[in-house]
């Protein structure tokens, strides 16, 4: 039997992976534009980082891990999002003795174990940014606006950004005495994870996907109602912050966002046009996260954005370029390979994209494949170019011709720009 790919990941085949580079190289430019600088961090973690760092009563970590032991018995998860490492790097390198606040980005492979639709798999990537070591507004204002940013200049239209604050643990514990009354009364109806996060966390019961939770969760409260003065001009600040700099947002109090280390500004990108898996982007403010981890109070804020997401939009928006590069020249060959490769090798060596044979073609054959690959130029060499150092460089697509010295490479090169 063929092997095929695991059930929720895919190949990124050579006709896609272009528009790939291109998502990734946008959202990165546009990050740096903001003084963003790029981080890596291993595919792998261990357990714990997530347990503490999403919040072991999240959906996330209770049903979505890729959980294993190693050989060396040590509990390793595959990365289920990125925030939880880029912390976990930024105290472990002690960044935090860095001018703050330290602004960080990256694209990533991320691992669920979700039931695979559209726009939900469990191999799938993010582009992320975070910020360590401010608590000011205008932190959460600039995430906002990078988001934005990197949209407008995918040319995507038409998404709605919803904004939120969850306030902090300290309005939280008034809101949460509201919300577990008004659960209790439901419990009955409640999933079983979400009986037992009655106790624990109610606000993740918010954010279950059970459509009974959902149903209960619709007639909550809402935490606006209940935040705390400085969280709420903080919010104020925000929202003023996006006015200023022309960003449309509506405030949607329904949202809570899926991680237990949030805390104040939540937010999230939506688009219309891609199903039901709408949520293009989600971030938010989690100032308790480092502290999590064992590191000092530090607030943080941070996003991301799901690549394959963006790709249904640009998609649907039409806004895929439509092929890769096109070799600038194919040179075919009668029984002259060696030649041939040595002239493509001169010519890529200065960044001439140049192809040649590489299948012993008929010199039919060699034309047709330059055909296919549409290829602006083309030229033959024989025994007589060779000889004579001259051949005939064709336009492909006017069928002009031209003759060329084969020997002058910066002429050549000229001539195929
Ligand atoms: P959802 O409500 O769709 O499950 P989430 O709240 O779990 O999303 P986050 O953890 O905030 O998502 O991740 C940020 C972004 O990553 C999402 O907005 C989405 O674009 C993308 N994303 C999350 N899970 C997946 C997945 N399984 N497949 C593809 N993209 C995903
Ligand atoms: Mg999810």
């Amino acid at each position: 039997m063929m092997i095929k790919a695991p059930r929720g990941t895919a190949d990124i085949l050579p006709q896609d992976s272009f528009i790939w580079r291109y998502m990734e190289k946008t959202a990165s430019d546009t990050a740096k534009l903001f003084g963003f600088e790029e981080i890596r961090t291993p595919v792998f973690e261990h357990t714990e980082l997530f347990q503490r760092g999403v919040g072991d009563t999240t959906d996330v970590v209770q049903k979505e891990m890729y959980t294993f032991f190693d050989k060396g018995d040590r509990s390793i998860t595959l990365r289920p999002e990125g925030t939880a490492s880029a912390a976990r790097a930024y105290l472990e390198h002690k960044m935090y003795a860095l001018p703050q606040p330290v602004k960080l980005f990256y694209n990533c492979t991320c691992y669920r174990y979700e039931k695979p639709q559209a726009g939900r798999l469990r191999e799938f990537h993010q582009f992320g940014a975070e910020v360590f070591g401010s608590t000011d507004p205008v932190v959460d204002a600039e995430l906002i606006a990078l988001a934005a940013t990197i949209f407008k200049n995918l040319g995507i239209r038409g998404l709605s950004l919803r904004i939120n604050s969850i306030g902090c643990p300290t309005c939280r514990k008034k809101y949460n005495d509201a919300l577990t009354a008004y659960l209790t009364a439901h419990k009955d109806t409640l999933c079983d994870t979400c009986n037992t996060r009655l106790l624990k966390n109610p606000m993740r019961i918010l954010d279950c996907k059970s459509p009974i939770c959902k149903e209960v969760a619709s007639g909550a409260p809402y935490v606006l109602d209940y935040i705390c003065e400085d969280c709420s001009t903080h919010f104020e600040a925000v929202k003023k912050y996006l006015e200023r700099n022309d960003i449309p947002f509506s405030v949607d109090p329904t949202i809570v966002r899926g991680l237990d280390y949030y805390t104040k500004t939540v937010f999230e990108f939506v688009s219309n046009e891609i199903g039901a898996q709408g949520t293009v982007c989600g971030g938010g403010r989690y100032d308790g996260l480092i502290q999590e981890l064992g590191g000092d109070m530090i607030p943080g804020m941070g996003f991301a954005t799901g690549l394959e997401r963006i790709l249904l939009v640009m998609r649907a928006q039409n806004l895929l370029p439509e092929t890769e590069s096109v070799p600038q020249l194919f040179i075919a060959s009668i029984g002259q390979t060696a030649d041939a490769i040595s002239l493509a090798q001169k010519l890529r060596e200065n960044g001439v994209f140049a192809m040649c044979d590489l299948a012993g073609r008929s010199l039919k054959a060699q034309m047709k494949n330059a055909d296919r690959l549409k290829a602006k130029y083309s030229l033959v060499l024989g025994e007589d170019e060779i000889k004579s150092g001259m051949a005939q460089l064709k336009n492909m697509e006017s069928g002009e011709k031209k003759d060329i010295n084969i020997n002058d490479i910066a002429g050549l090169i000229a001539c195929v720009q």
